[in-house]
């Protein structure tokens, strides 16, 4: 039937052209092309074709009216390729009195069906139109009439084909399907049977006319009745006679009170594969006829494509809920994850600033770094204790600062968290200035909650030992230097009093005055030792006493000037003391005396014989010269007592100077000088109970000047 057919394709760019050819290429059409235009009817005049397949464009639908004016042409179907979806174009389309209706841009699997039954529209139409021009005017009124009908039928089957295929819900789709093919074919009854593929059986999704109720959701199984033949094979059946036929099923005749006389079944296709049939029936006396095999066949075209887009929109229709409920869920789930996230985050961050204020707040310096020693973190402690600054230190690794001892523990094997020992130890630490501290060090690996039971790095506290660390050196010096000291009297009084005894009655008077002299000598040495140690745990432990009141420093010099005055006189020194106006301060006279009698003492011990000591007081006055009064810069003149001690002596290094007020500090290049390193001590400690400084200017081999100031107190 469609080898005979001719397609005049009308349009621009969509329809025209080489996509039109390769779809149609396998259907035997006769094709003809023309553009939109003013050629189009005489063209169509020419051709004389079965359907028009016509772009809506804005000319297509003008074009349209048009040709449904001429006479020769007003009954060839056309159909109208619209935009998917542009329903306008389809309304400016039934309008200008197009038949039907593919979209664009054009598929196979919509465009073959719908050409198909136009075609056959337009062949039948044609050779109607023939058939009546080639009847005599007298002609059979009978043929006139089925001719008629037939043209009824064909323009009836179009619109249905039309209807069929707007609808989307499959059960209203195939009521439809049914209805028509009942009505179209006169029969007794028509319904739609849908294989199942699933179950594996048919269904008889639809049904209309008589029995249509009972037969409507009924299923049959495979391998019963005409229909199965049907679906089977694939081609349609027409049985004139059923009883006749023993594929007919007959269980359901007797139920329904029907008896089936004869039938016309005709597959469904879609794709390629049968999916079920249109099922006409018809009681005793009216087998079908061909007409009606065709116009089955034709709405069979048309339901098949109808189905399937109903199908496929109820699939779709389906899955967009599905997939909307699923996007929810997760859209819930996301809500939540980030609600968990955010918590977490902010838990996260409350802890981390929790920490970080901690180590910030922290005395102890706190140094974080990677397993290989790479700093990652100082805390300020650290900074300070260092002198570095945080872009200085951070990726830097400074040897001393190397976890060493506890990487050779934990090393590269796995160390559960909980079983690491930290370790303490006491390191030796150099600063950014290249000064060394004693650091009291705790090191710990550290170990991050992810990255399970690898130490990810080290975190190590240092607390600055170095005072404590000085103190205990001292406190060793000074032991060491008190027992010798002690020593060295003792032995001297053991064995002169020892000789004294023994030798008594050898001895003259004068040579016993001298060695009871010499006991007496060291005696006083043990004393002048152990009152210094006395007096020092004395200011060490707050025992100091606080008995004050008005003193006159310049008589105190002048007593102790004069009080020192033999030791002096025994190295043939040159001690003067300037101290004529009084001088009023407030304090306790005893301490007093004895910061004096230190200083006093010191320099006439470190000078050698035949120098010069000078002991000045006076109100500290504007503009005096620093190395005359060390440390008198920043005092403001007419407020301070001043005193100073100036000798001529070996002087002190500029290493030594800031150390000789340190606790049993003794400069070691000065040789045997008996002392015990604690008198410039307990003279700082007592000046500064008074409120006052101690100052000290000196240089190897050129005298030293100690200087003390004290709260002038007017009279
Ligand atoms: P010492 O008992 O050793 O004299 P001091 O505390 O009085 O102890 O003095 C500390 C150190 O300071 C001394 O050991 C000495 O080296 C140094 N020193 C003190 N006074 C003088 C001075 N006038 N000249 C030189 N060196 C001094």
């Amino acid at each position: 039937m469609s080898a005979a057919s001719t397609i005049l394709i009308v349009g621009g760019e969509l329809v025209a052209g080489e996509r039109c050819a390769s779809l149609l290429a396998d259907e035997g059409y006769k094709l003809a092309f023309v553009a939109i235009g003013p050629e189009v009817p005489s063209r169509a005049r020419e051709v004389r074709p079965d359907v028009i397949l016509l772009e809506a464009s804005e000319g297509g639908f003008d074009l349209c009216a048009g040709l449904r004016s001429e006479p020769l042409l007003s009954e060839v179907p056309i159909l109208m390729a619209v935009p998917a979806d542009d329903a306008k174009a389809r309304s400016r389309g039934l309008a200008a009195g197009a038949d039907d209706f593919v979209s664009l841009p054009l598929q196979a699997d919509e465009l073959l069906p719908r050409l198909r039954l136009c075609a056959r529209l337009g062949v039948l139409l044609r050779q109607a139109n023939e058939r009546l021009s080639a009847l005599p005017a007298s002609g059979d009124a009978r043929l006139h009439e089925t001719l008629r009908r037939r043209m009824v039928e064909l323009t009836t089957l179009n619109e249905i084909s039309m209807v069929i295929t707007s609808v989307l819900d499959l059960s209203e789709t195939l009521g439809i399907i049914a209805e028509h093919a009942h009505w179209l074919l006169d029969a007794a009854a028509a319904s739609v049977v849908l294989y199942d593929r699933q179950r594996g059986d048919l269904w008889f999704g639809a049904a209309s006319g008589e029995g249509a109720e009972f037969i409507r959701g009924k299923r049959l199984k495979m391998g019963q009745g005409i229909v199965n033949w049907v679906i089977e094979h694939g081609e349609p059946l027409m049985v004139a006679d059923v009883a006749q036929d023993p594929r007919f099923f007959d269980g359901w005749d007797q139920e329904m009170g029907f008896t089936t006389h004869s039938i016309l079944c005709v597959p469904l296709r879609a794709k390629g594969e049968v999916t079920g049939a249109i099922e006409a029936v018809n009681k005793a006396g009216g087998p079908f006829a061909e007409e009606d095999l065709a116009l089955l066949t034709a709405l069979a075209g048309s339901a098949a494509i109808a189905i399937e887009n109903a199908r496929l929109y109820g699939r779709a229709q389906q899955e967009i809920a599905e997939r909307t409920r699923v996007e929810e869920e997760l859209r819930r789930l996301n809500r939540e994850l980030e609600a968990i996230v955010a918590e977490r985050t902010r838990s996260l961050q409350a802890e981390r600033d929790r920490t970080q204020a901690i180590l910030e707040a922290v005395g102890e310096a706190v140094i974080v770094t990677d397993l290989e020693g790479r700093i990652q973190y100082l805390n300020p402690a650290a900074l300070a204790l260092t002198g570095y600054s945080l872009e200085e230190a951070l990726g830097q690794t400074p040897p001393s600062w190397q976890p060493e001892a506890l990487a050779a523990d934990a090393g590269s094997q796995g160390v559960a968290p909980g079983t690491v020992q930290v370790r303490r130890i006491e390191l030796v630490s150099r600063r950014k200035d290249g000064s060394l501290y004693d650091a009291l060090t705790t090191i710990a690996p550290l170990f991050d909650a992810d990255a399970g039971e690898q130490p990810i790095g080290y975190v190590s506290v240092q607390r600055d030992i170095t005072p404590i660390k000085e103190a205990e050196r001292l406190k060793d010096q000074f032991i060491s230097n008190v027992s010798h000291e002690l020593r060295t009297p003792l032995s001297v009084i053991t064995l002169v009093s020892g000789n004294l005894d023994l030798l008594y009655d050898r001895l003259s008077d004068e040579q016993r005055r001298k060695m009871v002299r010499d006991i007496r000598q060291h005696a006083q040495v043990l004393e002048d030792l152990v009152g210094d140690v006395l007096e020092l745990s004395r200011v060490e432990s707050g025992r100091l006493s606080m008995d004050r009141g008005p003193v006159d420093l310049a008589r105190l010099v002048r007593e102790e000037v004069e009080e020192q005055a033999p030791l002096a006189q025994k190295k043939a020194h040159i001690l003067r003391a300037i101290a004529d106006q009084p001088l009023n301060v407030t304090g306790n006279e005893d301490q007093l005396r004895q910061v004096i009698r230190n200083l006093v003492n010191n320099a006439i011990k470190y000078t050698p014989e035949g120098g010069q000591i000078t002991c000045e007081c006076a109100l500290l006055a504007e503009g005096v010269a620093p190395d005359l009064w060390p440390g008198s810069l920043d005092l403001p003149a007419g407020q301070w007592a001043a005193l100073r001690v100036a000798d001529t002596g070996v002087g002190i290094g500029a290493e030594d100077v800031p150390r000789v007020f340190e606790r049993f500090y003794r400069v070691k290049s000065q040789g045997q000088v008996p002392g015990t390193g604690l008198g410039l001590a307990i003279a700082k400690e007592l000046v500064e109970a008074h409120g006052g400084r101690i100052a000290l200017a000196s240089a190897v081999g050129e005298g030293s000047v100690f200087a003390v100031y004290l709260p002038w107190e007017e009279e």
